[in-house]
């Protein structure tokens, strides 16, 4: 399921949620862990929308990130669904836990400033803004 807020962030930014690329989302929301694009096929034929090629996939995933939707994720090359439905908002930090291969997504203005502060001190132009931290969660850690 799609939560509401994001269908209301798609109505407000009128993003154009096809049924290919609605279906998409709603398969990185209804999983829990990141997923591959070529998962992501079979999931579709089962909802019927015909015989998927990568490539459709591929697009629907580019244009869902173009909108602020979907992360990639490019430690893991997957997807998860944006947590925070404010539209944009950079750099997105992802704590990955390498036992449980639970993703957080965290929103914080200390990082939107290292990378700006970061960039500006080597005359750096930034296209891709993405903080990956690869470790162990917290509840992997208790047990
Ligand atoms: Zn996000
Ligand atoms: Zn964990």
């Amino acid at each position: 399921m799609i939560p509401q807020a994001v269908t209301t962030y798609c109505a407000q930014q009128q993003v154009d949620l096809s049924p290919i690329r609605c279906e998409v989302l709603a398969f990185l929301w209804q999983c829990e862990r990141p997923v591959k694009a070529y998962d992501i096929i079979p999931y579709l034929k089962e909802q019927g929308i015909g015989s998927p090629v990568p490539m459709t996939v591929y697009r629907a995933l580019d244009y869902l990130a173009a909108h602020h939707l979907v992360h990639k994720l490019h430690t893991l090359n997957a997807y998860i669904p944006c947590h925070f439905h404010e539209g944009a908002h950079q750099p997105a930090t992802f704590l990955l836990c390498q036992d449980c291969g639970v993703v957080q997504e965290m929103c914080d203005d200390n990082a939107e400033k290292f990378v700006q502060s970061t960039a500006a001190k080597h005359h750096f132009a930034v296209k891709q803004q993405a903080l990956e931290l690869v470790g162990r969660c917290a509840r992997c850690s208790e047990g």
